[in-house]
């Protein structure tokens, strides 16, 4: 690796999108129950309007707006009952000036109708009359045969990640399943002499393996299925092979540590011994996680992030993420929120900087407070509620200043 010609943040993902343009996920179709979270595939074109009739938002009396002129209590209009809708049924009722029908919320306007007199300000006369004391205008409390969702309309766009309101809207036009992209395969490996599983024991001088696990957890976040995941020694040979079981059976592949230039540091010479690709980036501005590889190999994105967790988990973020949306076409929103910086924070200027932070609330305004910590400190993060980007060309940021916390 040349620590020489290292690439902005915005520089690696240009060139990591320029790679794996036109990258196929594919597409899977799924029941609605299983689409939460997936990204669509296809648009979706509304076939019928919704609602499919005019229909009542209140418990009242459908009637002609025009009978309800002047209405009070001092005058009230009188209204001939002519009958009642019924919920769940069309009905063939037909109001004429100075009739109304009783229509539950939710049922059908009957014709001649074009409003919903709310039962509150009717009162029933004997058998068949009604006293109206309030007037109503035309289109009160009706909602109209597609209002809410109008057949032939692109109702919700590929690449729509769907939250329950849209598993709602696909409910509402009847459709039980959809195209959704599939899930990119992501696998794990986990490197160096001194890592072991955390489910053994570690003995002196030995540490448990963070990365498998916070990155596993992180793809799984980031709507990946995990193809697989190993832990391999320092061994270029090890790591070759894994790679290969990898390639094989994933989109992307993210090996931790070994990404730096050290002697024991293989991840670069794995990534290059496959023919016609390899490696294109070789170190970022970013603060932390500086020693990321990027490559292609087999066609399939390969990441060496750094050993550190908090870097790799940070580059994950940065760099890792923006793929996996890229590759599905997800337009989905990132989860942030504005705070007030409360104290003075320095940056590495030339260098992309994440900051975590705390968030507190104080008078009705939201602050953050930055956790510091060394890279190596898998407690930071989990101490703080998000991080601010400090872009290379900033030397930090100034207590009161407002800025953008992405929440982790
Ligand atoms: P490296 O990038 O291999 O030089 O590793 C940098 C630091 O991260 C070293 O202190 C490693 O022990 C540590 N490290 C590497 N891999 C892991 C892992 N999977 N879990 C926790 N720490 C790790
Ligand atoms: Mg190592």
């Amino acid at each position: 690796m040349d620590f020489f010609n290292v690439v902005t943040v915005q520089e690696a993902l240009e060139r990591i999108y320029e790679k794996f343009e036109g990258y196929e996920l594919g597409y899977e179709e799924c029941q609605l129950s299983q689409a939460l979270g997936r990204v669509l595939y296809e648009d979706i074109i509304a076939m019928e309007d919704v609602p499919g009739f005019d229909r009542s938002t209140v418990d009242g009396y459908a009637i002609k707006s025009s009978d309800s002129h002047g209405s009070s209590d001092f005058m009230p209009s009188f209204l001939e009952l002519a009958g009642s809708v019924r919920m769940g049924e069309s009905t063939d009722l037909s109001i004429k000036s100075g009739q109304a029908a009783y229509v539950p919320t939710g049922g059908m306007l009957p014709e001649g109708a074009d409003c919903v007199a709310m039962i509150e300000y009717v009162q029933k006369v004997g058998e068949s009359m009604l006293t109206l004391h309030r007037p109503a205008a035309p289109l009160e409390n009706v909602i109209r045969k597609g209002d809410d969702i109008q057949n032939g309309q692109n109702v919700l766009k590929r690449g729509k990640t769907l939250r329950p309101q849209e598993i709602g809207v696909l409910a509402a036009l009847g459709k039980p399943s959809v195209k959704l992209f599939k899930k990119p395969r992501i696998y794990i490996i986990s490197t160096g002499d001194e890592v072991v599983d955390a489910k053994g024991p570690v003995l002196q001088g030995q540490i448990r393996d963070i990365n498998g696990y916070a990155l596993e957890a992180l793809a799984v976040e980031s709507g990946c299925i995990v193809s697989g995941r190993a832990l391999v020694r320092d061994s270029l040979e090890e790591l070759r092979a894994e790679l290969d079981r990898a390639l094989e059976i994933s989109d992307i592949v993210l090996i931790s540590g070994g990404s730096s230039v050290g002697e024991r540091d293989y991840t670069e010479k794995a990534m290059n011994s496959y023919e016609g690709e390899g490696t294109f980036i070789h170190g970022i501005a970013i603060k932390p996680g500086k020693p990321t590889i990027v490559g292609k190999a087999r066609g399939k994105a390969v990441f060496g992030l750094p050993g550190h967790p908090v870097s790799a988990m940070i580059v994950f973020n940065a760099i890792v993420k923006k793929l996996i949306k890229r590759m599905s076409e997800s337009e989905a929103a990132e989860n942030f929120i504005t705070a007030i910086m409360d104290m003075n924070v320095h940056s590495s200027p030339g260098r992309t900087t994440y900051q975590m932070v705390r968030l507190h609330e104080a008078d009705g305004e939201i602050f953050a407070s930055p956790e510091f910590g060394k890279s190596g400190m898998i407690s930071l993060l989990s101490r703080a509620d998000g991080y601010v980007e400090i872009p290379d060309y900033c030397e930090g940021i100034e207590k009161g200043e407002h800025i953008k916390v992405s929440i982790i």
